[in-house]
Parts: structure tokens; C-alpha cells; sequence
């Protein structure tokens, strides 16, 4: 058994890795700077506390005792959020910095960090049919505009602690992760959820039309959050130094979908087209012939498959709001 620090375990893939740690029979420390009751999954069983991982001293308290840490606290979200937040973005290169420096100071003996397809070139996506980013893409560097760049000095920050001062550091490239237990409102959402919300308001509503973010025809992978969390173990207790890609390579335009979302769900809805909205790269997607390499896996979950399971938690959670909202309006 040893002792482990999800940083960021308030979150949606922090949440899901706590509870897979603890089920395993580790000691799990689980962090977070929301208060507990906005986490989107609390471990009873993990000593849970709300610390802003951006002071130093805080990085000290959080990793001393802990055995490895889990990197995944960031201040962040979908293209809402990431195009019109970029210095709050940049400022989270505060929290891998200072988790490092505490991680070298006690001796932690690995350390995982959660990096983005957001480090690739935009150079190499601007084709909707994108051959897949090899990890080799990521330079010369042109990431996404503060998000991205973060992401890029933090996975550097990295690798200079594991070559100057031996630190065992793990760093994995999410390309777009969904699944149940994340954000599907408030602005920070992302694609998967934010459609799986749409077409659910749609059906409780009557409302018979969907806005689409840019003109639909833009290419991403989504990879289900038991692919990633698999994924994340694989990588940190495996031989890979370098950064790698952990993503799906299931390649689908944004109106493929909501065609996917419109059939779970038994409903056809008139597409509206935001084309002043933020819509990111036009071509994204994994090239796995590394980590299939290195695991002889790759995350393979269909998306249908993963979908069918987000929107059905997604729509248990709008209903319990608006069933919670009722009963507030009957007690008045
Ligand atoms: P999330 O927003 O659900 O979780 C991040 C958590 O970090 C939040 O709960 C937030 O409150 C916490 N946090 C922010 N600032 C903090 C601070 N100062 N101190 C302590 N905690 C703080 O995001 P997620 O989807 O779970 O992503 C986890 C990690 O994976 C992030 O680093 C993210 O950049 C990376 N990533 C995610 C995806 C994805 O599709 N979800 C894709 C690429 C990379």
C-alpha cells in the first residue's frame, strides 16, 4: 500500500482516479481548492482536503508524507473557457511548479503529470482530416494560446526535474476525455457534455433547434474517462519518459456528433450554426503508434458506447436540478 496525492481530485478525471486508488487499497490524500460539496466525487474513504495548490507552502503540506503524486489541479475547461481565460490558464504553471519543487524536497519516488493535445502545433491542425498528432508534433512549438503553452513549459518543467535532480516524472497528452461525474454547465464544459446538455434541454423543453459551436464540420477524438483512467496508471508505473499521447484515434466531425447524441437520445433537432463562437482547431486527433508500442494497449471504448453512459448521467443530474428546484418552489 503506499500513499498517493491526487492533486485537483475535486475534478472530473482527479475524482475518478481517487476512487480507483482507493479501491486498489492505497492511501489516497485528495486535494482540491473548491469547497467538498462542489467536488464531483468525494472518497469517504480518502483524507480529503481544499488547499490552493498555487503556494508553495501549501505544495509542502500537500505532498509530504505521499509516497508518488497525481498532477491533475488546473484552472480550466472547454474552448469557452480556455480562449477567454488565458492568463488564469498560464497562472496554473504555479501549481506544477510548486508541486515539483515539494515533490523533489520529500522524496517522492514517481510523479504524474496531466498534459493536453492543446501542446501540439496549430500548424499541423488545420486539416479536418487530421492524419493523427505523433508526439513529435508538438515542436517547433505553436500550442494553443495560453492554455497550451502552460501546458507545454509544465511538461518540460518535467522533464528538466527528472534529468537535473533524478525526480521520476510520468507525462501523458489527454486529447479530449468525457465521461459521467464532470462538467456538462457553467461555461467550462466541453463538447461531449455540452451536446449531451443541449439535446437533453431540447427534449424536456420541446425546443425543436440545437446551436452548434463553428460550422460542425471541425474533427476531434473523444476518449471515455475508463480508457483515460487505465491509461493514467499504465503510463505512470511504466518505463516512458517522454510525453505521450493517451487519446482515442475514433475521429469524429462535431455534427457526427450530435448525430450520435440525437440517436441516443430518439431526437432530430434543427442545427444552428455559431460561427463567431470558439471552435478551436480545425483537425484533431491521436496517433497511438507509440503507446501501442510501449503498453501493446491504446484506449479503444467506442464512442457511442461512452456517450450512451454520459448523456444517461448527465440527464439523471438536469432532472434531480429541476425536480430539487420544484420542491424548493412547493416549500415557499
Ligand atoms: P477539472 O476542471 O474537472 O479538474 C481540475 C481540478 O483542479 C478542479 O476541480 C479545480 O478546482 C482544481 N484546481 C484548480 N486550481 C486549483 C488550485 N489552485 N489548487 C487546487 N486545485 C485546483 O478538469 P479535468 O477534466 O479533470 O482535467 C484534469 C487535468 O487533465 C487538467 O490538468 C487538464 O488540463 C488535463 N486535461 C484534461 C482534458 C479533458 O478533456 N478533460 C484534456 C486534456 C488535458
Amino acid at each position: 500500500m503506499k500513499k498517493i496525492l491526487v492533486a485537483g481530485a475535486g475534478g472530473f478525471i482527479g475524482g475518478h482516479l481517487v476512487k480507483e486508488l482507493i479501491k486498489k487499497g492505497h492511501a489516497v490524500r485528495a486535494i482540491d481548492i473548491k469547497p467538498l460539496n462542489e467536488w464531483y466525487q468525494v472518497s469517504e474513504d480518502a483524507d480529503n482536503y481544499v488547499l490552493d495548490l498555487r503556494l508553495r507552502e501549501n505544495c509542502h503540506k500537500a505532498v509530504n508524507g505521499c509516497n508518488e503524486v497525481f498532477n491533475f489541479a488546473a484552472d480550466m475547461g472547454g474552448m469557452g473557457f480556455i480562449e477567454n481565460n488565458k492568463a488564469a490558464c498560464m497562472i496554473t504553471v504555479l501549481i506544477n511548479t510548486h508541486l515539483l519543487i515539494a515533490a523533489r524536497e520529500c522524496g517522492i519516488d514517481r510523479y504524474f503529470y496531466a498534459s493536453s493535445a492543446c501542446v501540439y502545433n496549430g500548424d499541423k491542425q488545420t486539416d479536418p482530416d487530421n492524419p493523427g498528432l505523433k508526439e513529435s508534433d508538438a515542436y517547433p512549438a505553436m500550442a494553443e494560446d495560453g492554455y497550451g503553452w502552460e501546458k507545454l513549459f509544465s511538461e518540460r518543467m518535467c522533464r528538466h526535474f527528472s534529468e537535473d535532480f533524478g525526480l521520476t516524472t510520468r507525462v501523458a497528452r489527454f486529447h479530449n476525455v468525457y465521461g459521467p461525474f464532470g462538467t456538462f454547465d457553467g461555461g467550462r464544459e466541453k463538447a461531449p457534455a455540452a451536446i449531451c446538455r443541449k439535446v437533453i434541454e431540447a427534449g424536456i423543453t420541446g425546443k425543436k433547434d440545437i446551436v452548434i459551436w463553428g460550422d460542425g464540420l471541425q474533427t476531434r477524438s473523444f476518449m471515455y474517462i475508463d480508457d483515460c483512467i487505465k491509461g493514467i496508471q499504465d503510463i505512470m508505473y511504466s518505463n516512458i519518459k517522454v510525453p505521450i499521447n493517451l487519446g482515442s484515434t475514433e475521429m469524429v466531425s462535431i455534427n457526427e456528433l450530435v448525430d450520435i447524441v440525437e440517436d441516443i437520445a430518439g431526437l432530430k433537432l434543427q442545427r444552428k450554426y455559431d460561427l463567431d463562437a470558439p471552435k478551436g482547431v480545425r483537425g484533431r486527433n491521436s496517433d497511438n503508434t507509440l503507446i501501442r508500442k510501449y503498453l501493446n494497449w491504446e484506449p479503444s471504448i467506442p464512442l457511442r458506447d461512452g456517450m450512451k453512459k454520459t448523456y444517461d448521467w448527465i440527464k439523471e443530474q438536469i432532472i434531480s436540478e429541476k425536480d430539487k428546484k420544484k420542491i424548493e418552489r412547493f416549500n415557499k
